[in-house]
């Protein structure tokens, strides 16, 4: 049976969302591009833009209050994913293990300053 995980993505405004690069391989354009009513090319050019040497290709992102910059899929009100059916891959393996680095930080914070809301914020 798999293990529980450790970290609850409800309760965070989806920090790993605002990773500069977000890999998109082809398989995850053309999943989009079906979604969207898109060519490869349309989707790739209107979703996606360069990356570097290790991810060519990543999702293009949205000015975000918390961040600086994420995912232009992000619902900025409720933090959820917009595309969850149709995301890439890596978002479909992200975390990899059971728990969550950004999380544990976020939780320990929470409770040293008795703030369920509070957020650590980054600037891209
Ligand atoms: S940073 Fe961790 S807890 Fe937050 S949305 Fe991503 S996987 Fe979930
Ligand atoms: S596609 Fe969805 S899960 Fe992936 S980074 Fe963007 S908002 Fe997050």
């Amino acid at each position: 049976m798999a293990k529980k995980q450790k970290y609850d993505c409800i309760k965070c405004p989806a920090y790993c969302c605002s990773y500069a690069h977000i890999e998109t391989k082809k398989k995850d354009i053309q999943r989009m591009a079906d979604a969207f009513g898109l060519t490869f090319e349309e989707c790739k050019k209107k979703h996606t833009k360069k990356g570097d040497k290790d991810t060519p290709r990543v999702l293009r992102h949205q000015k975000d209050e918390h961040y600086g910059t994420i995912c232009k899929f992000i619902d900025l009100e409720t933090r959820n994913c917009t595309i969850y059916e149709a995301r890439p891959k890596i978002c479909r393996e992200f975390p990899t293990q059971k728990r969550c680095g950004y999380y544990d930080f976020l939780s320990f914070e929470r409770e040293v300053q008795d703030d369920e809301t509070w957020v650590a914020t980054t600037d891209n």
